[in-house]
């Protein structure tokens, strides 16, 4: 097992540079997701930490060692991918061991460390079966599988659950989850999936356009996002923002609400507020005219406007709620569950 280091990584393509001086230190262990949307540089990252792409300028190590020159196969990780890149004339356990008989690795170790990875994984049974002849979460198990028999130092993950349906996802994750705690290898995985990356991950990179807008645990996102992309990335439905103007120590809202709270002097500035933390209080400075709501069963989410301009709410409520369209309904908040950021930066202005 080791720490892998990115030190000021970029990669440009030509003129076009889409990783932007990359920094992060993922410890022994450790769990990292990089999460963002398509087109972020998420995969261009994972490859160049695999050596499957070159770096332009800026290092990586994994331990002590600088791998920037190595080659994938020297340095010591073995990857997953989305697309699982089995072999498909060969059994299950030639594919598990492929890359072992590659490195000259006796025939009894061979056996011994895929029947151990079979059992860890539940695949023993499909053993000598065919790629195609398994479901798609088999076939993603065996490719972990693969992954594990190297016993490498670093397992890099590269949209894996993508290929499988929504159930299945949700159960693969877990299982991931698990075996990564159990092997406790530093595991590098990368997903356009808020979800998937908040349950997975130890910590989250989240990345957009290349780059880092935050590095943080799933709890450091949610309570404390450092700007609005993260705020609006991570959580579901999306955090609201409303636009507002500081005015000696209150905010005044888009259609003229008051919001007392400090919040610096004559300057623009977004509220953001997650639809989770609006609370029904009919004194409450929120004012929403109701659209329409979503029943999801354990809670409803109420959609509307800010009554009194367009800005769209989003409620999301404990429970079966009620309420024809053009209803005004008022919420309020706590205070420490408000999100204040310039609307020129996208910086997070107020402290936790
Ligand atoms: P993600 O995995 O987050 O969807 P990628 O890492 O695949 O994003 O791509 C990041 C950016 O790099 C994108 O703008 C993409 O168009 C660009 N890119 C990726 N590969 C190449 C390439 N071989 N040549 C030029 N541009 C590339």
């Amino acid at each position: 097992m080791a720490s892998i280091t990115l030190n000021k990584l970029v990669k440009a393509y030509g003129d076009t540079e889409v990783l932007h001086h990359v920094d992060g230190q993922i410890d022994d262990g450790e769990f990292i997701v990089i999460v963002g949307p398509s087109g972020c540089g998420k995969s261009t990252l994972l490859r160049m930490v695999a050596g499957l792409e070159s770096v332009t300028s800026g290092d990586i190590s994994i331990g002590e060692k600088v791998v920037n020159d190595l080659e994938p196969a020297d340095r010591d990780i073995a990857m997953v991918f989305q697309n699982y890149a089995l072999y498909p004339h060969m059994s299950v356990r030639q594919n598990m061991a492929y890359g072992l008989k590659i490195r000259k690795v006796s025939k009894s170790e061979i056996d011994r460390r895929v029947e151990e990875a079979a059992d860890i994984l539940e695949i023993r049974p499909y053993l000598d079966r065919k790629p195609r002849q398994l479901s798609g979460g088999q076939r993603q198990r065996v490719a972990m599988g693969r992954a594990i028999v190297r016993d490498p130092q670093v397992f890099l993950f590269d949209e894996p659950l993508s290929n499988l349906d929504a159930k299945l996802r949700v159960q693969m994750r877990l299982e991931i989850r698990k075996l990564q705690q159990r092997l406790g290898v530093t595991s590098i995985y990368v997903t356009h999936d808020q979800v998937e990356a908040m349950t997975l991950g130890d910590r989250l990179m989240v990345l957009n356009g290349g780059y880092v807008e935050q590095f943080g645990t799933p709890i450091e996102l949610y309570d404390r996002p450092e700007t609005i992309f993260v705020a609006g990335f991570i959580g579901s439905p999306s955090m609201n923002f409303l636009t507002a103007t500081a005015r000696g120590g209150a905010l005044t809202l888009g259609n003229g609400a008051r919001i007392d709270i400090a919040a610096g002097s004559d300057a623009e500035t977004i509220l953001g507020l997650r639809p989770e933390h609006l609370i029904p209080d009919e004194t409450g400075p929120i004012k929403v005219r109701t659209e329409l709501q979503e029943q999801l069963g354990a809670n409803t989410l109420l959609h509307g406007t800010l009554d009194g301009s367009d800005e769209q709410i989003v409620v999301s409520l404990p429970g079966h709620v009620a309420a024809s369209p053009g209803t005004i309904m008022s919420f309020g908040f706590e205070q420490q569950n408000i999100h204040l950021f310039d609307p020129q930066t996208g910086k997070r202005i107020n402290p936790a």
